[in-house]
C-alpha cells in the first residue's frame, strides 16, 4: 500500500537514509489555489544508488501529465507557426528571460542558476534576468514542481517548491517543459519501447501516460531522458510498475540527475542551435 498520504516531511527526511522503493505522497500546504491547481500532492520517489540519492518526481494532482500546466497542443510540442517556442535572436541565441521569487535562499538561487548553466554550456538557450521583455518565466515557490509547456506568452509560472523541488535535475526537467518538451514516455512511438501497465494506474492519473502527438525530431527513444518517468510513477500498488521497458525490463528509466545527451541534442535541433 502507499504510504499514509499524511506522511510528513520529517518522515521523508528520515527515509532518505534507507532504501525506499515506493513513492512517498506528501500533502502540500494551501490545498486550494486559483485556476486548475488545487489539492496537490508531492509524489516523491527516492532512488538510492551507490553514487547518489535523488528525488525523482515532484508533481501535483489536477495537472495534466503530472507537472504540466495546460499543454496547448503537444519529445517536443507541435504548434502553429512555432509560436509556442522561444525566439532565436540575431546572435543565434534563444533568450528566456526570468524572474525569481524573493522567497528563495541564496543557496536555492545558486542551485537554480547552476541548473540553467547546463543549458547555457550545451545549447543556445540563455536564461537571462528579465529587464522589460514581454514574455518571461516567473520562478516561484508554489505548491509543487510544475511548468507550462512551451512559451505561452506574457508571464508564465514555473514552480519550484522550496521543500522538494529545488534540485538540479528537477529544475532542468521543468525548464525543459517550458522550452516545449513533453514527457519522453508519452512520445508518439513509445509503445515500441515501454509497456504501460494500466492496471496499476489510477483512473485520474491515466492522462499522465497517454501518447502525445510529439515531434521526435528523428531522435531515438531515450530511456535516460530527464523527461522520462520512473518505473513506479503513480503506481497504485507498492512495487508494481506502471511503466516497464521492453523488451528488456531491467533497463533503467527516469533519471533526474542531468540532461541526457539526447535531451541536449533535441534542444539544439528544436531551436536550431549552432553548437
Ligand atoms: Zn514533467
Amino acid at each position: 500500500d502507499n504510504m499514509d498520504p499524511r506522511a510528513s516531511l520529517s518522515i521523508l527526511v528520515l527515509l532518505v537514509g534507507i532504501s525506499l522503493a515506493n513513492p512517498v505522497r506528501i500533502p502540500l500546504k494551501g490545498f486550494t489555489k486559483s485556476g486548475n491547481i488545487s489539492k496537490m500532492w508531492l509524489n516523491v520517489h527516492i532512488f538510492l544508488s551507490s553514487k547518489y540519492v535523488s528525488l525523482i518526481t515532484g508533481s501535483a494532482e489536477h495537472l495534466i501529465e503530472g507537472d504540466l500546466v495546460f499543454p496547448k497542443t503537444k519529445n517536443a510540442l507541435y504548434c502553429l507557426n512555432n509560436n509556442c517556442f522561444w525566439k532565436r535572436n540575431s546572435s543565434n541565441l534563444v533568450e528566456v528571460p526570468y524572474i525569481v521569487s524573493s522567497e528563495y535562499s541564496s543557496t536555492d538561487i545558486s542551485v537554480i542558476q547552476n541548473a540553467m548553466s547546463t543549458f547555457h554550456n550545451k545549447t543556445c538557450i540563455r536564461f537571462i534576468p528579465r529587464s522589460n521583455q514581454t514574455d518571461y518565466i516567473s520562478i516561484e515557490n508554489k505548491d509543487g514542481c510544475y511548468s507550462y509547456l512551451g512559451r505561452i506568452g506574457g508571464k508564465q509560472l514555473v514552480s519550484f517548491k522550496r521543500t522538494g523541488c529545488v534540485y538540479h535535475g528537477i529544475i532542468q526537467h521543468e525548464l525543459n517543459h517550458a522550452l516545449g518538451f513533453y514527457h519522453e514516455h508519452t512520445r508518439s512511438d513509445r509503445d515500441q519501447y515501454v509497456k504501460i501497465n494500466w492496471e496499476y494506474i489510477p483512473t485520474e492519473k491515466a492522462s499522465n501516460f497517454q501518447i502525445r502527438n510529439t515531434n521526435n525530431q528523428n531522435t531515438t527513444y531515450d530511456y535516460g531522458s530527464i523527461m522520462h518517468y520512473g518505473k513506479i510513477a503513480f503506481t497504485t500498488q507498492a512495487g508494481k510498475e506502471t511503466i516497464t521497458p521492453i523488451p528488456d525490463a531491467t533497463v533503467a528509466i527516469g533519471q533526474r540527475q542531468d540532461l541526457s545527451k539526447l535531451d541536449i541534442l533535441r534542444i539544439n535541433k528544436l531551436y536550431g542551435c549552432v553548437v
